[in-house]
């Protein structure tokens, strides 16, 4: 108490704010400086380059000095002030630390991946260079704030002053937009990703959407599917299928050495009888969206458009009587596992994916014998290339590319190291994919084994300076959205087919409809024309 009077000087000991006047300066504070990744975006365009231009973007911060000030207005009470202050500060410097440093936006995706995200993630994304980013954005003034004195004031008379300063507030944004409205119109339209740049409207608006899907949705568990699901009988002498579904972590088509990539970070798969998918395009560019998609009947457009939530793939199966099983090396199932067996394999730190193979054989064992009988699916979700650590994604022994980049603030990082890292955790990927495939190799003699793997979503590596992933979809690089996709073993299929196929125009829609015919289930959900590997059955 005694230093807080030491620094404490002496104008404040008498003179009071009136709580107002607080909102008025904290606007202009958040207009200006957490901004300073949306002024950095605006100032890069071409429009921006004339005067008229420059004019422009200085509106544009009186804009958002002028909604933040009328949004404080609502809180501007001595006793609500300055915590409605003091979190948005704060709500403020972390998304302009996060935009600032990877070039993501922060929208409802994201937000949702900020809320659903564990402890481990967060460790990773932490760094004293954010650290440094919120003292400096959210410090300075937090400190004031703490030392101010706040007025007493009536509660009619603050009432009115406030309803002023937000109606003033309001004239001021409205006359703005309004002299400003082709130019903002303009920009807006021609670069939609700008508006998720404005900080902390961007995370207020974000948290108010996600809130109101969670209230618009119905209640009550998920829609059933696969009613009617039923196992076509198989031919004597075929053995009960089984199919491991590999889920990949953020990993890039164009970095698989199978893909024509130019280093070998493929090199296991490649000696195997794997083909792979070239033209496979993802259902979203994060794990949140893309992961219940993928195991979604609707497809991308119809799940995006849902209004109630449905089983997925692994409710159906089990409902067709085989046996399911999801063991998850990352973040969790996003619910997708819940009504079938499952378990975690990553309670670390660094979580190495072969952890899912180890003691496979007991769990295969542990499943219910006569469902596992009729068939098994085995989901394996992998942690795979997840940022931006990169080097925690391979074991020291696997490591082919060096030097690595050793820092998760990405753009510190030489390009060649970072990438290096990541091609790293490509490689130890083919490593996993090689080794899954020869425990399957294992089950032969009992089960009729495939495999099929896919990723979530892809990743930037610093293009346009971009890093990390979950922009939104109509605005994300081809590098957050086209993933690998592969297929083992291509014997037993057309060959001649699957050639046609591997260039095929496909996405995470497909996925759905190509275990179940793998699996041979048939149900009123199976769409055989999104069968991937329909048309290559058969000879
Ligand atoms: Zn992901």
């Amino acid at each position: 108490m005694n230093s807080r009077r030491t620094f404490t000087s002496r104008p404040n000991d008498t003179h009071t704010w009136n709580p107002l006047t607080l909102a008025v300066l904290a606007g202009v504070w958040l207009a200006v400086l957490p901004n300073w990744p949306l002024w950095r975006a605006l100032l890069a365009l071409p429009e921006t380059a004339s005067p008229r231009g420059g004019l422009f973007v200085v509106a544009f911060g009186a804009m958002i000095a002028a909604l933040m000030t009328a949004l404080l207005a609502l809180f501007a009470w001595r006793v609500t002030i300055k915590p409605a202050i003091a979190f948005l500060l704060l709500a403020a410097a972390f998304g302009a630390h996060f935009m600032g440093s990877y070039g993501v936006v922060i929208d409802t995706t994201m937000m949702t991946n900020v809320l659903q995200t564990d402890p481990r993630e967060v460790r990773d994304l932490l760094s004293w260079r954010m650290l440094a980013t919120i003292a400096v954005l959210a410090g300075p003034p937090l400190w004031w704030l703490w030392q101010v004195r706040v007025a007493r004031a009536g509660w009619w008379p603050q009432a009115g002053r406030n309803l002023l300063g937000l109606v003033a507030a309001l004239a001021v944004l409205a006359a703005l937009v309004f002299s400003l409205f082709a130019d903002l119109s303009a920009t807006m339209r021609n670069h939609r990703s700008m508006r998720y740049l404005i900080n902390p409207v961007n995370s207020l608006y974000a948290l108010g959407d996600l809130a109101a899907q969670s209230g618009a949705k119905p209640a009550g568990p998920p829609l059933p599917i696969g009613l009617d699901a039923r196992i076509t009988p198989r031919a004597a002498g075929i053995l009960p299928p089984m199919l491991v579904m590999v889920v990949g972590e953020t990993a890039r088509a164009d970095h698989f050495g199978l893909n024509g990539y130019a280093r070998a970070t493929t090199p296991e798969l490649a000696a195997l009888d794997v083909l792979s998918f070239r033209n496979v395009m993802s259902c979203g560019t994060s794990t949140a969206t893309s992961l219940p998609c993928m195991f979604s009947h609707l497809g991308k457009s119809d799940y995006e458009a849902r209004d109630r939530d449905h089983e997925n793939l692994l409710d159906l199966v089990q409902r067709a009587g085989m046996a399911v099983l999801w063991i998850d090396n990352q973040a969790g199932c996003k619910g997708l596992c819940e009504r079938v067996p499952h378990v975690d394999t990553c309670s670390g730190d660094d979580c190495m994916d072969d952890a899912m193979l180890q003691g496979l054989d007991d769990r295969l064992a542990a499943l219910p014998a006569p469902a596992r009988e009729r068939g098994v699916l085995i989901v394996l979700h992998q942690m795979g290339s997840h940022g931006p650590a990169y080097y925690k994604r391979s074991p020291p022994d696997r490591k082919p590319f060096m030097p690595e980049c050793t820092t998760n603030v990405l753009q510190q990082c030489e390009r060649g190291a970072l990438v290096n890292g990541y091609d790293n955790s490509i490689a130890y990927a083919d490593h996993t994919l090689a080794q899954t495939i020869a425990w399957l190799r294992g089950q032969q003699a009992r089960f009729e084994t495939t495999l099929l793997y896919a990723s979530d979503h892809g990743e930037s590596l610093g293009e346009n300076n971009l890093y990390l992933h979950g922009l939104p979809y109509a605005v994300a690089p081809i590098e957050q959205k086209h993933v690998p996709m592969l297929l083992w073993p291509r014997a037993g299929f057309n060959a001649e087919c699957l050639r046609t196929q591997q260039n095929a125009a496909l996405t995470h829609d497909n996925l759905f409809h190509s275990a179940l015919g793998v699996l041979g289930i048939t149900a009123r959900e199976y769409k055989p024309q999104l069968d991937a590997l329909a048309p290559c059955r058969g000879h």
